[in-house]
């Protein structure tokens, strides 16, 4: 079986546990390590499950917590060598990986996807177990094809939804923050992500919106937006309601070939079952680094 647990979601920190059969993955740490490990307990994560923690960028909103957590834990942090090294995470077992490359921890197949937003090197997820398909797709000013194409193959997609543009024009945040939030390189407003949503429609999917403004959004005026594009019911598309809410559900796998590598050549499916592919690591091939240094 395959869970996602949404521990925070927004500006105000992100953090997602990953698991299937018994193994997990966390996706990025913006909250205190101490918050976080409360809300794994809540929502009966069991931090031992716990393999690594990927990041998608170096914003304090996914990495606050992210070197306490991998030093509690005892885990690696994965991520590109741009968001490493424009992080301070301290001393961590760094694993680094490549934007063109796809790679496996534990029973996670990992695909990383570009994304447009001002960080070094930002990046979302595409995760890949025998039991279904996920994908995890927030700080973007826009989607490319990569991404529409994980929207499109995943039974899950958690997407990010950030402002409505009438509530950013009409709210206090100044015009030259407006406009990098607006921006290329900034966050996806509910309409375009609704409308992301439709071009990739398939009914089994599940809809999960991230990454709400919590001055520039309302979690019933991003679903009824993305609703009133899509035409899902409105109860069917799920986000985070308040500060401090947390949500678990799982991801149900369509029966159907593995999808293909959406970076980099595609491997055969019994080339994923019995190895990873080129260019993969895993934590136990980790190697010890000092603090604030790249592997080498
Ligand atoms: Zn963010
Ligand atoms: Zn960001």
């Amino acid at each position: 079986m395959m869970e996602v647990h949404v521990l925070a979601s927004g500006s105000d920190g992100n953090c997602t546990v990953v698991e299937c059969d018994g193994e997990a993955v966390v996706v990025d740490a913006g909250l205190s390590c101490r918050t976080l490990m409360s809300y794994m307990d809540r929502e009966g994560v069991d931090s031992k499950m716990i393999k690594a923690i990927l990041v998608t960028h170096e914003h304090a909103d996914h990495v606050k917590g992210v070197g306490p957590m991998a030093r509690r834990l005892n885990v690696p942090v994965m991520c590109t060598l741009g968001t490493f090294q424009s992080s301070q995470m301290g001393a961590v077992e760094y694993i680094p990986y490549d934007l063109r490359d796809c790679f496996s921890v534990g029973p996670f197949r990992v695909v990383p996807l570009p994304t447009y937003h001002d960080a070094a090197e930002p990046n979302a997820f595409f995760i890949e177990t025998d039991k279904g398909k996920l994908a995890m797709v927030t700080d973007t000013g826009k989607f490319d094809y990569r991404i529409e194409h994980a929207l499109k193959s995943c039974d899950a997609a958690v997407v990010e939804a950030n402002y409505d543009l009438e509530m950013l024009h009409n709210g206090p945040y100044p015009p030259s923050l407006q406009r990098r939030i607006e921006g290329d390189h900034g966050h996806m407003w509910n309409r375009d992500t609704g409308m992301a949503l439709k071009r990739t429609m398939s009914d089994a999917r599940k809809i999960f919106l991230a990454h709400l403004s919590r001055t520039n959004n309302e979690p019933d005026v991003a679903r009824e937006t993305v609703a009133d594009i899509t035409g899902v019911r409105r109860l069917k598309i799920d986000c985070l309601e308040f500060q401090g809410d947390t949500r678990t559900f799982k991801v149900k796998g369509r029966r159907r070939p593995p999808s293909r590598c959406l970076s980099g050549p595609r491997p055969s499916s019994s080339a994923w079952s019995r190895r990873p592919p080129s260019g993969a690591c895993s934590p136990s091939q980790a190697r010890r680094t000092p603090a604030g240094l790249p592997a080498p």
